[in-house]
């Protein structure tokens, strides 16, 4: 071990690290039989070392066009929130004390006030993130008898890995009730299907994907009534929770948002922070305040709650909706970038890559919203198209992605593509010289 750390020279990594993952390399080598000369487990050691650098959180270049990339993190937040997040990280804050008696104070209360202007809503509190929010209303709503919950069968949906709407309902202790068929559900559908057993009503926002054709859903307005006679509560998932009318952005439809969804009579509805919001990933429940005040009683509710940071983050991103300060939720500005913008950017990158072995050229694109948001909505866009001479395309986009920032692209028709809508303009020159240090490093 001693020899290899001496030989490996200076690691910018902890030193119990690398003393751990020599020691796996050697015992990996002993086991298959081989003792090779020394400069060779130096150099497998070396590579070891690398992958578990690279596997800590970095910065990357997102060149997928994918505005809300769960993979690369979902929604970044603007300059507003980093400061603020600093402060409140490096000292003392009044999370949970009240500034005004000295006493123990509310956790949350300036941002639950703000959220709640937000969303047009009675009250509201955040969890962990959306998942958590929907895990405590099940757990909280569904007890004793009454387990039972009225669900579509067109809105059993999964979202990205790993969340299925009918595992989480069993991991809740609630009991499905499904409803209708896949592509059609109607009022009496969900009316016949109540009994003494129903605890609540569920509606799930068809997030990520589209159906048409032979197709129809209840109103929510006309299940809203239902619900009412029955005295039952009705809540919805809508997942990505748009804060401003999406169809006033440049070519996206429009996404239901939480303030519109709670005046068609929903009772209680749960979003994440970190998908079109732009905030920090947390789940956020708005509604009846009597709903939200029960949930936030329930002793689950503590496994749940948001840590300081990821309110400050959210209280800085509730606050620039409230000013109307779009365009420092980055989400939103990139979605907003003019096509124009975009081919200025994208010329000045193709000529910066002159000389080097590889066609650089600019196209149209189409950027998307992603997350699990707008399945439908195509965002016209700009590329980078790479077509590497000398190397495969596979080995291109490997050192692009191996690289200082790493740069994450998609590969099409035989070549790179780089949507420069998902970068920042300040990533331009990064951009540029990671393209090109690629190429010094195959030289060598
Ligand atoms: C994304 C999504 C979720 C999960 O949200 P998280 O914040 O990732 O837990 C739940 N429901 C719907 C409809 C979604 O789109």
């Amino acid at each position: 071990v001693d020899a290899v750390l001496k030989a490996l020279g200076p690691v910018a990594l902890p030193r119990s690290a690398v003393v751990a993952t020599i020691r796996r390399e050697l015992a990996d080598l002993r086991e298959s039989g081989e003792i090779p000369a020394l400069e060779r487990i130096v150099r497998r050691v070396g590579e070891a070392l690398d992958r578990l650098g690279r596997s800590r959180l970095q910065p990357v270049i997102n060149g997928t066009g994918v505005v809300v990339h769960t993979n690369l993190g979902r929604a970044p937040m603007g300059a507003a929130v980093a400061r603020r997040l600093g402060e409140i990280a490096t000292q003392y804050s009044n999370l949970e004390i009240s500034l005004d008696s000295g006493e123990r104070g509310a956790r949350a209360a300036y941002l639950e006030h703000n959220l709640a202007l937000l969303c047009g809503a009675e009250g509201v509190t955040v969890t962990n993130n959306c998942a958590a929010a929907l895990v405590l209303v099940l757990r909280h709503l569904t007890r004793g008898e009454r387990r039972e919950v009225v669900i579509s069968r067109g809105e059993l949906i999964q979202i990205g890995g790993g969340f299925r709407i009918p595992e989480i309902l069993e991991a809740s202790g609630a009991i499905l009730r499904e409803v209708g068929t896949t592509n059609r559900t109607t009022v009496d559908d969900y009316s016949r299907a109540i009994r003494r057993e129903t605890a609540l009503i569920l509606k799930v926002h068809p997030s990520n994907f589209h159906m048409s054709g032979f197709v129809e859903s209840a109103p929510t307005e006309a299940i809203s009534r239902l619900a009412r006679s029955r005295r039952l509560p009705l809540i919805e998932d809508l997942g990505s929770g748009a804060m401003v009318d999406t169809a006033t952005l440049a070519g996206i439809e429009h996404e239901p948002t939480p303030s519109e969804v709670l005046r068609r009579g929903v009772d209680l509805v749960c979003f994440s922070g970190d998908k079109l919001m732009g905030g920090p990933q947390a789940g956020i429940l708005a509604g009846k305040a009597r709903l939200i005040s029960r949930l936030k009683k329930e002793s689950f509710y503590r496994a749940l709650r948001c840590d300081k940071l990821v309110l400050a983050a959210l209280e800085t991103t509730v606050d620039h909706y409230l000013r109307g300060e779009l365009d420092d939720i980055p989400v939103l500005r990139l979605l907003r970038t003019s096509n124009r913008e975009l081919q200025e950017r994208a010329e000045r990158i193709v000529s910066a890559l002159a000389g080097l072995p590889l066609e650089a050229t600019m196209g149209t694109g189409n950027s998307c919203v992603g997350g699990g948001s707008l399945p439908r909505t195509e965002v016209a866009s700009t590329i980078v198209r790479l077509r590497p001479l000398e190397m495969r395309l596979e080995e291109l986009a490997e050192r692009l992605r191996r690289a200082t920032p790493p740069v994450i692209g998609q590969r099409s028709s035989g070549r790179l593509h780089l949507d420069l809508r998902t970068v920042f303009p300040g990533q331009d020159d990064a951009l540029i010289s990671v393209i090109r240090s690629v190429y010094q490093r195959s030289a060598l």
